[in-house]
């Protein structure tokens, strides 16, 4: 299918040609006719599937159908709510990409900044608004956005928005819309609690479901290092000088722990840069910006604040602290191999972390290719204890195949 398929005009179709976008991804094909049929969705699609594309592009077209006031006047039409503030940023940046050649406006509102510069653009009179809820609904409640006349509400992130307990929020957000809007909720997983919300907000909705777990972990050379706690940091320090090369982002469980790692890799000279939650939302920004630049080769993040940003080609991901969610894992090492091109992931596992691997291990229905010649390795008992306690379905594949061929990767 090609993108001219899909009944978009022209405006929109020549950004896209600019953007160099071949073809349409299958999100894309999927849901951009449904929406554009006004149709409710539910979407299981993950970032790095282009999934902001496939309700930006279909939206803009339904606004551009119907055009609004010229300038001043113009009513928020369009409703994006985001959890994450670097999330909304990218989506309001795609729909000014993708909305160049319309003259349809769009902008972004989120907390952790000054609110009166936000406001001046808002009393300009905007066509779309994405917005992180609490920002939104404290300028609802300033009077200085005016829900009423939303016709397309897209909740983002929606199993992002539940772990980060937005969920009442969006429901006051989806209050504040027209009653017969089109809504459409996008999750990377679909967790009984998002389903009730779904239930809630949507009308019968059609399901779209582009899991990409199998997607990303076929793209991705993933590898697995058991190593003691106190060892990680040598052993990233060894990898960083022997194997990895390129743009690197490496993820930990705590901002703590983000702190730590940065202060020692500044230590032995490496460019680094670190978002997390205890940072200022422009710190952040400066943070992501250095590194899609290039000034820093390293990024350190917690998950929460790099979940769901979009940065091109990050030549690998570690895992210096195991996730305890499988989801997590997917979701970072999809940092990497995006846009068709193969990347690589390193994960650190110590004694204490192993049941987490089972787990990875589980979802993704393959197992992690063990290194096991490097200087830092488990003592062999804790080892034997680790792989005794590794669940036998995938015990079994990894014990055969790595005695075969002790190189092979075979993710
Ligand atoms: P998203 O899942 O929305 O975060 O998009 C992931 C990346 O894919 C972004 O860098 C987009 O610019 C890119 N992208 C979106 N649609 C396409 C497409 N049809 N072809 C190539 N790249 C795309």
């Amino acid at each position: 299918m090609q993108f001219k398929d899909l009944h978009l005009n022209r405006h929109i179709l020549k950004s896209i040609v600019e953007k160099n976008y071949d073809k349409p991804t299958l999100i894309q094909e999927e849901t951009i006719p449904l929406i554009l049929e006004k149709k409710d969705l539910i979407a299981t699609a993950q970032t790095g599937t282009g999934k902001t594309a496939a309700f930006a592009l279909p939206i803009l077209q339904i606004l551009f159908d119907k055009q609004d006031a010229p300038k001043k006047g113009k009513k928020i039409r369009a409703l994006v709510v985001s959890p994450t503030r670097e999330l909304a940023i990218q989506i309001d940046e795609n729909f000014k990409t993708y909305g160049k050649y319309t003259n349809l406006r769009s902008t972004v509102v989120y907390g952790g900044v000054s609110i009166d510069p936000q406001k001046e653009i808002l009393q300009k009179g905007v066509d779309i608004l994405v917005a992180t809820p609490g920002r939104l609904l404290d300028l609802s409640k300033q009077k200085i956005v005016n829900l009423a006349n939303v016709e397309i509400l897209v909740v983002d992130e929606a199993d992002l928005m539940l772990e980060m307990g937005f969920i009442e929020d969006v429901l006051k957000i989806e209050k504040q819309c027209k009653q017969n809007k089109q809504t459409l909720l996008f999750s990377a997983t679909m967790p009984f609690k998002v389903q009730q919300l779904a239930n809630t907000i949507l009308k019968t909705p059609l399901k779209v479901d582009v899991t990409t777990t199998n997607l990303v972990t076929e793209k991705v050379d993933q590898t697995l290092y058991y190593v003691p706690k106190p060892k990680k940091i040598e052993l990233c320090l060894h990898l960083l000088r022997n194997t990895i090369k390129g743009s690197v982002i490496i993820f930990r469980r705590t901002k703590f722990g983000v702190d730590k790692l940065e202060k020692a890799l500044i230590k032995n000279n490496y460019k680094v840069d670190s978002i997390h939650g205890d940072k200022s939302q422009n710190l952040r920004q400066e943070a992501l910006k250095s590194f899609k630049k290039g000034n820093v080769d390293i990024l350190i993040a917690t998950d929460v604040a790099s979940r769901g940003i979009d940065i091109k080609d990050v030549d690998a991901v570690i895992n210096f602290d195991m996730s305890n969610i499988p989801e997590t894992y997917v979701h970072r090492i999809g940092r990497t191999g995006r846009a068709g091109k193969r990347g690589s992931s390193y994960s650190f596992c110590s004694a204490d972390e192993k049941s987490y691997v089972t787990n990875i291990e589980k979802l993704m229905h393959k197992n992690i290719f063990v290194v096991e010649d490097h200087p830092y390795p488990l003592d062999p008992k804790a080892k034997s204890e680790v792989h005794k306690k590794q669940g036998s379905k995938y015990k079994k594949g990894r014990k055969s195949e790595a005695s075969k061929k002790k190189k092979k990767r075979w993710y």
